[in-house]
């Protein structure tokens, strides 16, 4: 038997998480208070859905909420989103749990009731951001007391066609994905790079530093 989950909200956010749980064989249920919103679900979805505000008294119960293995509270209503997750977590102990910030000024709203935010909006504007202005390379996580970093680098022209050995130095760095028109992958020293590849090396200092002078020799190339 898979396991349950449910998704609250059936918007742009919904719909795709909902049909990603359903590839991953969950049993789905997803709830929205307007049922042209089951449209964004892809054909082949074959999920429950329910119809009905999710702060309606008994809805959750209807979907299965005390079987539920996870719960993820995305509509478009910041509050909604924190109450339905708050009472997934506390009185129903839902396992996991997590609540779609939408309005960023709202986050902190949220952040009283103590549960899993993710904020798409900031997340995609950070990134964003991040691409514009801040060069070809810069980090995107940080392990222990950033002994070891994880950075992604846009490869520039002068990187086509050269394999991914030419920037990384050996010892003090290890490919962890390529990204390349969108889809992404696990590159190895001898994966010959293209223009606007996105790739991901994780590096300690020294690495990062030999890195970024081959970056910039790339680019001036
Ligand atoms: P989107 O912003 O495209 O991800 O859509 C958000 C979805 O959340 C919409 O389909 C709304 O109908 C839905 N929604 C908003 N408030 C509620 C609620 N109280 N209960 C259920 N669904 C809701």
């Amino acid at each position: 038997m898979s396991l349950k989950m449910i998704v609250i909200g059936c918007g742009r956010l919904g719909a795709n998480l909902a049909y990603r749980l359903y590839k991953q064989k969950y049993q789905v249920v997803v709830i929205d208070n307007n049922a042209t919103a089951f449209n964004n679900l892809p054909n082949d979805f074959q999920g429950r859905t329910i119809e009905g505000d999710a702060l309606n008294y008994g809805l959750l119960e209807q979907a299965d909420i005390t079987e539920a293995h996870g719960l993820a509270a995305v509509t478009n209503a910041d509050a909604v989103n924190a109450i339905v997750s708050k009472i997934a977590r506390d009185l129903y102990n839902v396992p996991y749990v997590v609540t779609r910030n939408y309005e960023t000024h709202y986050r902190t709203m949220q952040e009283t009731f103590g549960v899993q935010i993710v904020s798409s909006t900031a997340w995609g504007a950070q990134r964003i951001e991040e691409m514009m202005f801040h060069g070809e390379m810069f980090t995107i996580s940080s392990a222990g007391n950033g002994e070891v970093e994880i950075y992604e680098v846009s490869i520039p022209a002068g990187g086509n066609g050269k394999p991914l050995s030419a920037l990384m130095p050996n010892e003090q760095c290890a490919p962890v994905a390529l990204t390349r028109a969108g889809r992404a992958f696990i590159p190895n020293c001898d994966t010959l790079l293209q223009t606007n590849d996105l790739v991901q090396i994780s590096a300690t200092f020294e690495g990062s530093k030999i890195l970024r002078q081959r970056l910039t020799q790339m680019t001036e190339a």
